[in-house]
């Protein structure tokens, strides 16, 4: 076991709509894969449900 506090759902600000996800690490983690919002400005990963959200400002 690792000594990290691990949140449910981890969000993670970017600022590019493209995205890549290697999971969170530990039994979590899964293959680099890219993801992209298109219209939206938030994107969930489908591996780890991770949630990105585009940084506006
Ligand atoms: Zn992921």
């Amino acid at each position: 076991m690792d000594t990290f506090n691990q949140i449910e759902e981890e969000t993670e600000l970017s600022k590019s709509k493209k995205v890549s996800c290697s999971g969170v690490g530990g039994s979590l983690g899964h293959p680099k894969i890219y993801l992209d919002m298109g219209e939206k400005n938030e994107i969930r990963c489908p591996y780890c449900s991770k949630l990105f959200i585009l940084e506006t400002n």
